[in-house]
């Protein structure tokens, strides 16, 4: 029971080093489907064998704890990304800009999705190549003065079991970047990097401009098709159905019609307003766990600790009081995001 207590990837890593020092036998199919599942893995039949209780053991623990053990970066959304974002680009460039420009909108109006895409790339590079808060040999003393355990979701002497450091409080493991990040908030698939102290100011300016860059282009499609409708006065129009009878034009006929006649506009219409929508409830997100001081890791961990401790009070006592050690108030806690106390040590250090 002791023994099962341990996390599956300390178990993990144990038993990767058992692997590396094992002698080298010819490789066994089922030391091949290990090697697949661990990705380090260089064992053999017979050593499989002798270690069985303990392979068990791990992928019993991360089956229950984690289906996927995929722990390696990858671009394919950084690669989806830029292409969504130079196909309604693209579309906004060749049919939307050309439209307005006849229909005489006003220009800063039609460049400002250009402007925004500029200030979003430049934030999209910063938070993507920047240092999300690496803990290493060097940084890790100082960093484990800049935040106090809270005893609830951050406890004293927890031991990194691939990194063998000591966690400093409100760090975590990246299983994708596989190091050990200060302020680990969330490993970002869409910028390929994780998000921590010293990216986080990037991370949020970069989804702001996001969001407000697809409600522009959603604003600005929206308001050339309206003045389609009302130049054409389609609106006060009629048609005919297919039993000939007549019919005044209302919404339905009306959003078919444009589709018909600008298919892709009206696609990409959909596309940037769903966009904004999903973008929009997560940057409110954002600012309410900058507003309150916590990461989505610390939000998402203090969910489970309630509830593991809902499960193990008595019922008169189901009241978990979990106070929020890191709250500064609303303005010292928009200002950590911008400049973060380990950042600011460094500087002092210098
Ligand atoms: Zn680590
Ligand atoms: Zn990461």
């Amino acid at each position: 029971m002791g023994e099962l207590q341990q996390s599956p990837w300390q178990l993990q890593n144990e038993f990767r080093q058992s692997l590396l020092s094992a002698p080298q036998i010819p490789l066994h199919p089922a030391a091949w489907m290990c090697r697949w599942l661990t990705g380090s893995c260089q064992c053999l039949a017979c050593w499989i064998e002798v270690n069985l209780a303990v392979s068990c053991k791990i992928w019993s623990c991360l089956i229950l704890t984690r289906p996927s053990p995929c722990c390696c970066r990858n671009y394919l959304f950084v690669v989806l990304h830029i292409a969504l974002q130079a196909a309604v680009y693209a579309e906004y460039t060749w049919e939307v800009f050309v439209y307005c420009w006849e229909l005489e909108f006003h220009l800063v109006l039609l460049l400002l999705p250009y402007l925004l895409l500029l200030g979003n790339m430049g934030c999209f590079i910063l938070c993507s190549c920047a240092n999300p808060g690496i803990i290493t040999k060097s940084n890790h003393a100082s960093l484990m003065k800049t935040y106090a355990y809270d005893g609830a979701l951050f406890q004293e002497g927890i031991v990194c079991a691939t990194c063998n450091v000591e966690k400093p409080a409100r760090s975590k493991h990246c299983s994708f970047c596989d190091v050990c990040v200060h302020r680990f908030d969330h490993h970002c698939v869409w910028v390929n990097n994780c998000i921590g102290a010293f990216n986080a100011k990037y991370f949020f300016l970069y989804l702001f401009t996001l969001t407000v860059m697809a409600a522009t282009i959603a604003i600005i499609t929206a308001a050339f098709l309206i003045q389609v409708v009302l130049l054409s006065n389609m609106m006060h129009g009629s048609y005919i159905d297919d039993q000939g009878q007549e019919h005044a034009v209302e919404i339905f006929f009306l959003i078919q019609h444009l589709f018909l006649t600008f298919p892709r506009i009206v696609f990409m219409l959909g596309f940037v307003i769903l966009l904004t929508l999903i973008l929009g409830a997560y940057c409110c997100f954002n600012i309410y766990l900058a507003l309150t001081n916590q990461t989505f890791n610390e939000w998402y961990k203090f969910r489970r600790y309630r509830h593991s401790h809902h499960l193990t009070l008595q019922p008169c006592d189901r009241k978990v009081v979990y106070k929020n050690a890191y709250a500064k108030g609303v303005w010292m806690n928009l200002k950590e995001i911008f400049k973060s106390p380990a950042v600011l040590e460094r500087k002092k250090k210098k």
